[in-house]
């Protein structure tokens, strides 16, 4: 499997092969109704996949200078590792602190180093704010956010190039107005389900 294989249609075929994409109806635990239900890791468990997807997402940041990948802990550390990995340089994570995302753990930047954020999915797009606000404290530049999965519906703005390799539209309700649980359709408690 190269690089060239991977196009994003083949990325949505794996996230449903995988059960990282599922259909249906779905409790999440915000407590509101979805008829879509994403746990990227389910994909990221296979390192194949994950190592195409981090391909695909170095591809589409080929000519940006970049010499690290960052991703938030916990989701986007493995991806940020396999697309590092394509790409040829350091892969790094940034952690949770009151309420921010730093770097721990010795890593450090080089001035101006420049830097693609990568994250599993992006809804709001808060997580990827932490990091590239730890990026430039730690002296470095964002070049780019890349991510697997775009469920923001177009919301996302980063101020850089953002890129996904697929979109994915999940409407969620509160359980009253679930036209799902209206239509009789039996409800999936999903574990570990997200947003
Ligand atoms: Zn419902």
């Amino acid at each position: 499997m190269t690089a060239q294989d991977v196009e994003r249609p083949a990325v949505a075929k794996w996230l449903v092969e995988t059960g990282a994409l599922l259909h249906g109806h779905f409790h999440l635990t915000s407590g509101r109704h979805s008829d879509t239900f994403i746990q990227c890791s389910q994909l990221l468990q296979y390192p194949p996949y994950a190592a195409s997807v981090g391909e695909a997402l170095a591809e589409r940041f080929a000519g940006f200078g970049i010499t690290a990948v960052v991703g938030p802990a916990m989701g986007g550390i493995i991806l940020a590792h396999e697309t590092a990995r394509a790409l040829g340089v350091r892969a790094l994570y940034a952690e949770k602190e009151n309420g921010e995302m730093v770097f721990r753990r010795g890593f450090v930047l080089n001035p101006g180093e420049m830097c693609l954020v990568v994250e599993d999915a992006v809804t709001t797009g808060g997580s990827v704010k932490k990091v590239m606000a730890a990026i430039e404290r730690a002296g470095g530049r964002v070049a780019g956010v890349g991510a697997m999965v775009d469920r923001s519906e177009g919301q996302a703005d980063f101020g850089v190039a953002f890129r996904a390799l697929v979109t994915v539209k999940a409407s969620a309700w509160e359980p009253a107005e679930c036209p799902l649980c209206q239509a009789g359709v039996p409800v999936t408690y999903p574990k570990a389900a997200v947003s």
